[in-house]
């Protein structure tokens, strides 16, 4: 029998999770200064971003069209925009949010590979963490094991940052973590998503002008004709005439990132655990039936779809909601839709909150208040029991709510950077997470270009 020889590797700040959260974190966490590695289970980054087909990006502005995210978010779109793989911020015409932002997948996961690089961060691909060795008090992470195909590596740190989404690290280390709403526990529903090329979005568009009755009532009807199409949320009669076994009320697509080409968000498996394998599986295969159904529907019924076809399916399914820490604060609904300011405010982010119903067929959407953004606050990285340990993304202390916001991907970025940046100054200065003075770390992120005020 052969065995594969374990090896170990150490570093100030180690990263599990490779997708907005993690990618940004440890670019922050490198260019702070501190050794760095990021891990990674797939052979790509992005995470949902690219494994998922999430896309495109919402939101980096408020209702009235301000920006509150920037930073390294911002910067990886203007390197992005360089390349010519996004065209920016654009006019949101489903109307959700006022803007959206389209980039290309595949250049994405290359460029943010180079950012790192430069920021001198070891990249490990194809390593999956799944556990974690304490202290003697159990209140300090030493190392995480991973899985490769070169055998079994203990990664010893001094700072751990977990942007695994699913809080795996939080949760192996024997933090309290929790899931779901309040009651059921039951989460926001899975989304399989695909792209369809050969669309006549000429067509699409003018369907539109012309039967404003059959979409989302926000969508800007009036200035549609002037506007380049970025996306649509409706069909509804023909969707009810339809009757698909999906338990969704609309069909919701984007276009891009080529020409004629449109990414649908629109089928749902729920019910299912995103941190169980058997339930992932049963998700894996619903999601995969349920693409067949839709793209079907799409080509026989949808003006401009005639000559489609699907040119791509999420390598995995699209988790909106799992595990999450229990932090020094929960972030909540309230506190969203008020725009609540905080003393420790690390990130704002002005997406509303957008539960895609866990168990029936609607989508329950809040607009922010106030000045049309919200903070998240420091607290909201830390959990309760592990002193070394940050959390970013989708993963962060928040109530099911606020989740609802929080989880986009311009958020996930933004406290994936607070996160990086506050891992540096930890590890600088020979402190725990918790310690770091939160002014300091506010000064940090101002100066790198972070929106606080
Ligand atoms: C169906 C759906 C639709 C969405 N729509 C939009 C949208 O239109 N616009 C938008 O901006 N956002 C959208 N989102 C939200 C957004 O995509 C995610 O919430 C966001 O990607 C979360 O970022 P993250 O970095 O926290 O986690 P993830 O993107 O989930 O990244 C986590 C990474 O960690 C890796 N990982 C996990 N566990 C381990 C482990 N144990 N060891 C090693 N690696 C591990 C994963 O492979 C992954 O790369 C959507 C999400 C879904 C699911």
């Amino acid at each position: 029998m052969v065995q594969l020889a374990p090896a170990s590797l150490s570093a100030d700040v180690v990263v599990v999770g490779g997708g907005p959260a993690g990618i940004n974190a440890a670019i922050a966490a490198g260019r702070g200064g501190a050794k760095t590695v990021l891990v990674e289970r797939y052979g790509f980054l992005g995470g949902m971003s690219t494994a998922a087909l999430v896309y495109p990006w919402m939101t980096f502005h408020t209702a009235d069209g301000k920006q509150v995210i920037k930073g390294i978010a911002q910067e990886i779109i203007d390197r992005l925009m360089a390349m010519n793989a996004s065209p920016g911020h654009m006019r949101d015409t489903v109307g959700f949010t006022s803007t959206i932002t389209p980039y290309h997948p595949e250049v994405y996961k290359v460029l943010v590979s180079k950012m790192l690089k430069e920021a001198g961060v070891q990249l490990l691909l194809h390593s999956f963490v799944d556990s974690v060795t304490m202290n003697g008090a159990g209140d300090t992470i030493e190392s995480v094991q991973l899985t490769s195909k070169s055998g079994r590596i203990e990664l010893r740190g001094r700072v751990f940052i977990d942007t695994s989404g699913d809080a795996d690290i939080a949760y192996l280390s024997g933090a309290t973590c929790l899931k779901g709403r309040e009651g059921d526990h039951r989460t926001q529903p899975m989304t399989m998503k695909f792209r369809m090329r050969g669309v006549d979005l000429a067509a699409v568009k003018q369907y539109m002008i012309d039967h404003p009755d059959e979409f989302y009532r926000k969508t800007p009807h009036a200035e549609l004709p002037d506007l380049p199409l970025s996306g649509i949320c409706g069909f509804y009669k023909h969707w009810k005439e339809a009757n698909l076994p999906i338990n969704r009320d609309q069909v919701l697509f984007f276009t891009g990132p080529n020409e004629d080409e449109v990414l649908v968000n629109t089928t749902r498996v729920q019910g299912l655990d995103g941190t169980r394998v058997e339930d992932l599986t049963e998700a894996e295969e619903l999601g995969r039936e349920q693409v067949l159904l839709v793209a079907d529907f799409m080509t026989r019924n949808l003006p401009g779809f005639e000559k489609a076809s699907i040119s791509q399916v999420g390598a995995q399914i699209g988790i909106r909601e799992s595990r999450r820490i229990d932090g020094q604060y929960a972030l909540t609904g309230e506190d969203v839709i008020a725009g609540r300011r905080f003393a420790d405010a690390i990130a704002r982010s002005g997406y509303p909150i957008d539960i895609h119903d866990p168990s029936g067929k609607g989508v329950t959407s809040a607009d922010v208040q106030g000045d049309g953004a919200y903070d998240i606050p420091y607290r909201c990285l830390l959990p309760k029991q592990v002193g070394n340990l940050l959390a970013a993304g989708r993963c962060i202390s928040t109530t099911h709510e606020a989740l609802a916001t929080t989880r986009l991907t311009p958020s996930c970025m933004a406290t994936g950077q607070a996160a990086g940046s506050a891992a540096a100054i930890a590890v600088r200065q020979g402190i725990g997470p918790q310690a770091v003075d939160v002014s300091e770390l506010q000064t940090t992120l101002r100066r790198d270009g972070v929106v606080l005020d």
